[in-house]
């Protein structure tokens, strides 16, 4: 089956387990790194923004006052019905104030269980990117309603992997492949690409269980379209053993969708048809400024080395420790006091995690903060540092109203345009088509994920 006999109808913009992070507000430290203008907020938020942006300064002291005004009467309002959720990269203090205000810190496998898993909650409220506010709505109860703070807050690995992108490739390999083919879809992906997978009996995979996934499929025999990270294939193919002459780089954003099977070179379609892995070549600017140059850097100053598998592959194969967000976290936390960890991940992670460090006599540093002109190349994920406590304050604000904007609603099968915060919206009948496909790759990841826990 092809998408597009899914997705039929599409709208217009519309607009028209968890721990403790182990971080608390600290007085003085500024709530959140730089002001966004004032034109960048939804005009139902203009006037919280308006309010925030007229404050003496962004410390602890005047800003958490000032949430409290909005935060603490909706809380009273929703009880035990609404959750709070964030990403661990989120920027600033924004992590705190979230478990400040009794929500819920996770990386995005653990945040895609929260609706499933509390069905006595109905309102989640999400500080983090689209895709992660899609998977937890993929996943939820009916009764459960997700919104995102801010809808501006994407991706840029998802932005090079949108479905317009890659299902004209799909369609190509279906068509060249049929059954032999089945798609792994990485959670940084929306739903429509995540039906892929459940289209062809795949599964989503996060940077955590990516290596499951990839070698249940490899045990099919299948060959794998694996959507979009590429760095992460190719590092969990190194940890499942398929080697690189069996790999295939499909280019990524606009320049694979234009790509034809036809117009390969005959070197190339031999390629393509005798290899096992086939990657979507988009990636994270975030996680590839590493380099090996750094390792060495900071391991002849007596540091370990823990880097993420979204970064390059030869970064990853020199580093003593590879993971998740959560396998970074606690690397932090588990670690004896004296240590010293270089950490290669998304900046505002690792600032948290230098700071939690600190408090348990562990020296963290950023991979990417080594001596030298250019100085640090390491750099937040400045998409997900969209969602500010203006968004925050102004959600929970208009919750409480009964008037939360459309654009906030995530629904299953949205497209999102980053820059504008436009959505389009899927009719009922896609909707729930495109939800049930990538809602069973969703759960063969769960099932996969848990079954290897034993
Ligand atoms: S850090 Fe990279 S992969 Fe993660 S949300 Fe930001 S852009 Fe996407």
């Amino acid at each position: 089956m092809k998408l597009t006999d899914i997705i039929r109808h599409r709208s217009v913009d519309i607009d028209a387990p968890l721990r403790s992070s182990g971080l608390t507000i600290e007085p003085n430290i500024p709530i959140c790194q730089t002001d966004l203008p004032l034109d960048w907020y939804q005009d139902e938020f203009r006037p919280y923004a308006e309010e925030y942006l007229a404050l003496p300064d962004r410390t602890a002291q005047t800003v958490v006052p000032w949430m409290d005004r909005y935060v603490v009467p909706a809380l009273d309002h929703f009880g035990d019905s609404i959750m709070l959720l964030a990403h661990f990269y989120m920027g600033g203090e924004i992590v705190s104030v979230v478990e400040h205000y009794g929500g819920a810190i996770a990386d995005s496998y653990q945040l895609a269980l929260q609706a499933v898993r509390h069905p006595e909650k109905s309102i989640f409220v999400e500080s983090a990117v689209h895709f992660m506010a899609e998977t937890i709505t993929l996943l939820a109860h009916p009764h459960q309603q997700v919104y995102i703070t801010n809808p501006k807050s994407g991706c840029t690995m998802e932005t090079l992997a949108k479905e317009a992108m890659v299902a004209p490739v799909f369609d190509q390999l279906i068509d060249r492949y049929g059954d032999d083919l089945v798609v792994i879809c990485y959670m940084n992906t929306s739903g429509r690409v995540k039906a892929m997978a459940g289209i062809t009996g795949g599964a989503v995979c996060t940077s955590a269980n990516a290596p499951v996934i990839l070698r249940w499929a490899k045990e099919q025999n299948k060959k794998v379209f694996f959507i979009p990270d590429r760095h992460l294939g190719e590092n969990t193919a190194a940890t499942v053993g398929i080697s690189p002459h069996d790999q295939f780089v499909w280019p990524p954003g606009w320049e694979g969708a234009r790509t034809s099977i036809d117009q390969l070179s005959n070197q190339d379609k031999l390629r393509l048809d005798s290899s096992q892995l086939i990657l979507w070549g988009s990636y994270c600017s975030v996680h590839t400024v590493f380099t090996v140059a750094h390792i060495h850097f900071w391991r002849s100053q007596g540091y370990e080395v823990h880097v993420h598998p979204e970064c390059t592959r030869e970064v990853v194969s020199l580093a003593d420790g590879h993971g998740s967000t959560n396998y970074l976290w606690r690397v932090v936390q588990d670690a004896k006091p004296g240590a010293k960890i270089a950490i290669a991940t998304e900046g505002h992670f690792v600032r948290n995690a230098a700071k939690l460090g600190r408090k348990l006599g562990v020296d963290v540093r950023n991979l990417a903060d080594v001596p030298g002109p250019a100085g640090s190349v390491g750099c937040g994920c400045a998409t997900m540092s969209r969602n500010d406590p203006p968004h925050l304050v102004g959600m929970l604000d208009l919750l409480r109203q009964g008037r939360p904007p459309a654009k906030n609603l995530v629904l299953a099968g949205d497209m999102v345009d980053e820059s504008s915060g436009a959505r389009e919206r899927l009719d009922l009948q896609s909707r729930t088509e495109i939800a049930t496909y990538a809602r069973r790759a969703l759960e063969k990841m769960i099932d996969l994920t848990e079954a290897s826990r034993g």
